[in-house]
């Protein structure tokens, strides 16, 4: 039977980043990476056709997390990284029928009209709003520390991030950096001040961050992460359990495996499954929301405004959660003198919409945007992606998830567990996680992970 120090259960962005730091911080360990799947990358998937490039998953992440930053050097993916910075571009929110601009400094959020005056100073209540430590949704979080008109602003945020539902997520699993600014400082305005002090000492970037991809699109990162790794491809993982001294035993669709170390890098709720066969868990999946990317390349003559894209919170009852103007994000995504976008469906709160056959999506969202933005023709291109991989939602659920998988890697030594859903969603996050994960495999002495503030993505 094969043996190997480290086994990973799991060929994407986690799975992949997880081998990288074992190589770098445990070097020397023989190390598989076992996917069930022909391709490694899952959710992480870019699309090209006639001229244009788009992705079935990540679109970008922003270039402010430690990790991300170690693992693009690391690999010399940072030269090549093509970065859209924040500070250059505007993004939008759908307010009122029409696309208005969020505002990216003080002296904008203070004139902006998605806003009232009277709002604006409820949000000031903040500073002295004192915290409910009592875990909460999203929703009733922001509704008691900023007023009800925050509410608009963070539900796109939610929906562009995980395509989510703000009355359902829970705070301390989507925002613990935040909240641990919150109960640290009695205010996140006082917080936020504070972090912004530190940043001008020279802790933090020192201006906002920009959102990156690559020329050949996101699935450059797994290339360059797999190169030279020992993977199984096609190998679905059954069932793993303790063997004998200290080992551990991984059945598969191809054999039995043995190793020292495993590393459950899958999906939460795939994670949940195996996990199940070792002890029950506590919650048997979390809700996952899925979308479907509806890709339009459009004439120049098209007035797509100019930005990152545009969200559209759900009071406004748009049949589009939003679009990415990827072309304007990201050089060369659309043939010379064409536009790209990307416009998202369904999400937590619409299932029933990725139900559509592709004409009816694409007229569907071609008449929404065409309210919001210029179109004087319909698309010369459009293709429907429908991804395969949702995203998991740590609704009050989550917390009672980490604290099993605490006390599951105490009491099965050698098992790690991250991925998808367990740390967070996002691509930064998960590079976190997996660094996370082999520091505590290198200690031995499980997660010491540090609540950081979260970064929105889009
Ligand atoms: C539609 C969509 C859009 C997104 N947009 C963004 C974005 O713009 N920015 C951002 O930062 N993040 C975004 N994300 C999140 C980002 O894609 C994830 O953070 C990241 O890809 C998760 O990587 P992972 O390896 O943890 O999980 P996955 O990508 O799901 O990979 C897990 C792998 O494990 C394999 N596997 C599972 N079970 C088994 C088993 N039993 N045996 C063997 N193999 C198994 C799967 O086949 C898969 O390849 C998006 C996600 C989705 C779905």
């Amino acid at each position: 039977m094969a043996r190997y120090d480290v086994l990973i259960v799991g060929g994407g962005l986690s799975g992949l980043s997880v081998a990288h730091f074992v190589d770098k911080l445990l070097p020397g360990r023989s190390l598989l990476v076992v996917e069930k799947a022909p391709r490694l990358g899952g959710a992480v998937q870019t699309f090209r056709q006639a001229g244009f490039q788009g992705e079935w998953g990540p679109h970008g992440f922003l270039d402010n997390t430690a990790e991300s930053q170690e693992l693009l050097r690391d690999t010399g993916l940072y030269n090549e990284a093509q970065a859209a910075p924040l500070g250059d571009f505007y993004r939008y929110l759908c307010h009122r029928g029409r696309l208005v601009r969020l505002p990216q400094s003080l002296a904008s959020a203070l004139t902006t009209p998605l806003i009232s005056g009277w709002g604006k100073l409820r949000v000031l209540a903040d500073l002295w709003r004192r915290p409910i430590p009592e875990a909460m949704t999203i929703g009733d979080w922001v509704r008691h520390r900023f007023g009800p008109e925050l509410l608009p602003l963070v539900d796109a945020a939610v929906t562009g991030s995980f395509a989510g539902d703000y009355t359902r997520l829970c705070l301390d699993s989507v925002m613990p950096g935040v909240r641990k600014l919150e109960l640290a400082t009695g205010s996140v305005i006082r917080g936020l001040i504070r972090k912004k002090r530190e940043a001008a000492k020279g802790q933090g970037l020192g201006r906002l961050p920009s959102m990156l991809n690559f020329p050949d699109g996101m699935e450059r990162l797994i290339t360059v992460l797999a190169q030279g790794r020992e993977v199984a491809q096609n190998t679905l993982v059954q069932g793993l359990e303790p063997g004998g001294g200290g080992d551990w035993r991984v059945r598969t669709d191809q054999g039995t495996i043995e190793a020292g170390r495993v590393v459950l890098a899958a999906p939460v709720n795939g994670g949940l499954q195996l996990l199940s066969g070792l002890r029950p868990p506590p919650v048997s999946c979390l809700p996952v929301s899925r979308i479907v990317n509806v890709v339009m390349g459009l004439s120049g003559r098209a007035k797509v405004p100019y930005g990152f894209g545009y969200l559209a919170p759900e009071r406004e009852g748009r049949f589009t959660l939003g679009a990415m103007f990827t072309s304007h994000m990201f050089p060369d995504r659309a043939p010379s003198g064409q536009v790209l976008i990307e416009a998202l469906v369904g999400g937590r709160r619409h299932p029933e919409r990725l139900a559509l056959d592709d004409e009816e999506l694409i007229s569907a969202v071609y008449e929404d945007l065409r309210q919001l933005i210029e179109l004087p023709e319909p698309p010369l291109f459009s293709r429907v992606l429908r991804p395969e991989h949702g995203i998991p939602q740590l609704e009050m659920d989550h917390p009672r998830l980490l604290a099993w998988r605490a006390e599951m890697e105490r009491h099965f030594p050698g098992l790690l567990i991250c991925g998808f859903g367990w740390d967070g969603i996002g691509m930064n996050d998960m590079i976190r996680s997996a660094k996370n994960t082999v520091l505590a495999m290198a200690a031995a002495t499980g997660r010491q992970d540090e609540a950081k503030v979260k970064a929105v993505y889009f």
